[in-house]
């Protein structure tokens, strides 16, 4: 059985693992590394992740990988903080004693977010919500007017997706909640995220075809054939597991129904500055800027603290269409620029501007009816990625285990388990 899995992310790496022993497998990957979104560059002689990443105690795919690679004992766990800069203050955010000094919202609007955050963590069964439901109604219903329109307006509709709350699907955002994110403890292996992709591509390669600075130019779907270059690869099965839209424009007869299904599939990009400085800015890991130039600054080493320098990413996802073409002078003049006025950052040792345009696809109130499957429908061709992963939150768990299940429906399949 020959596979051709169309991308060497994690979801892609994760599809070729679970089938390497089973199937003829080769990885076409555009870049000249794997990893994808969860790729690394080199500074100074360190290798850092291209975006943030943490990872989180309940990221079981994630872990049982690090574990065999022999790294689980390598990652350092730890409760760090998490802050909103809103009104040009930085305010604690997360803990439930930080809320009482949190007068960006009315007294009552705090005790309503603690009762909110109370049942959140207690009762809510996010899994139990209609795929339908749009964030605002069941916010508005959950955690009432004030607190919408201050904290879920701004850290969701605007700096995340840049669509309207009554828009995105209530069952993801449910999810994130549930998952405690910013009370738990975050984790990150101290070997680097690097070493992880790359232990897991050293793994592969006993096996696995792997072929980078393999851009795909086109597959034909009636033939089962992709062209990269002037090389025609044949396949029996494919797993796509590149952004949609990327899928769309070089996918030759995909029947008229997938094709418009995946076409309402929509992304958010991101736009960052990763730079480094001598000092921490502040002792959060993780701060939400309202209203500001970008939307995130997240401090690697307020998390993992082991380079000879402090290490930051300022970042905007929502809006960040328009700066996917501006220069890089101009995206570090006008993020750090207005870091500066809220939090003093001091020299700046060096920086590097990264760009992608499919970020993460936004999880709409219809997305059930549009999300690409696992097993399409169309024989011979599987997802897996991010797209396929609703209502989970997209994270290299969840496209690690897209990856697994994908391939486990072509073992089944193909008679091959
Ligand atoms: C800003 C940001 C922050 C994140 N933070 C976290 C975090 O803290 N924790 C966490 O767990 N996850 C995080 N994630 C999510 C995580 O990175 C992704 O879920 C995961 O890496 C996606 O893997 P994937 O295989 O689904 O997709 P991708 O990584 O996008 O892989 C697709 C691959 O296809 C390749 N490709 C595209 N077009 C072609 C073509 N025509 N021919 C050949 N190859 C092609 C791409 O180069 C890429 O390597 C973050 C993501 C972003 C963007």
């Amino acid at each position: 059985m020959r596979l051709v899995v169309l991308g060497g992310g994690l979801s892609g790496m994760a599809a070729a693992h679970e089938l390497m022993d089973k199937a003829e497998i080769t990885i076409l990957e555009k870049e000249s590394y794997l990893g994808g979104l969860a790729g690394s560059f080199e500074m100074d002689g360190q290798f850092l992740p291209i975006f943030y990443h943490h990872i989180f105690p309940h990221d079981k795919h994630t872990l049982k990988y690090l574990s065999e690679f022999g790294m689980r004992d390598t990652i350092s766990w730890k409760r760090v903080k998490v802050g909103i800069v809103a009104d040009d203050k930085v305010w604690d955010f997360a803990q439930p004693h930080e809320l009482l000094r949190f007068a960006y919202l009315s007294p009552l609007g705090r005790l309503r977010y603690g009762w909110f955050g109370l049942r959140t963590l207690f009762t809510l069964n996010a899994a139990s919500l209609d795929a339908s439901l749009d964030a605002k109604t069941w916010l508005l219903r959950a955690a009432g007017k004030e607190i919408t329109e201050k904290i879920f307006v701004p850290l969701y509709a605007e700096n995340k997706f840049n669509i309207p709350l009554d828009k995105i699907s209530a069952k993801q955002f449910a999810m994130r909640l549930v998952n405690k994110e910013v009370l738990g403890k975050f984790g990150y292996p101290s070997v680097g995220l690097h070493h992880f992709v790359s232990e897991f591509e050293r793994h592969l390669q006993k096996k696995v075809d792997i072929k980078k600075r393999a851009v795909v130019k086109q597959i034909d779907l009636e033939k089962k054939e992709v062209t990269v270059g002037s090389e025609v690869v044949k396949y029996d099965a494919l797993i796509n597991t590149i952004a949609v839209p990327e899928f769309l424009s070089i996918a030759k007869k995909l029947p008229t129904p997938l094709v418009k299904r995946y076409q309402k599939v929509k992304y958010c990009p991101a736009v960052e500055v990763a730079f480094a400085t001598r000092h921490h800015l502040t002792n959060h890991y993780w701060l939400n800027l309202f209203r500001q130039r970008f939307g995130l600054l997240f401090q690697h080493s307020n998390l993992h603290d082991a380079y000879p320098f402090k290490f930051h990413w300022a970042l905007r996802y929502g809006g960040s269409e328009n700066d996917l073409h501006l220069s890089d002078e101009q995206i570090f003049n006008e993020y750090i620029g207005n870091l500066k006025k809220t939090i003093p950052i001091g020299e700046i040792l060096w920086y590097r501007v990264f760009r992608t345009k499919y970020a993460e696809p936004i999880f709409t109130s219809d997305y059930v009816k549009i999300m690409p499957h696992n097993r399409s429908g169309l024989a011979g061709l599987y997802n897996a990625g991010t797209a396929t992963v609703f209502p989970r939150i997209r994270n290299m768990d969840a496209s690690i285990q897209s990856g697994e299940r994908a391939a486990q429906f072509i073992a089944s399949d193909f008679d091959i388990s």
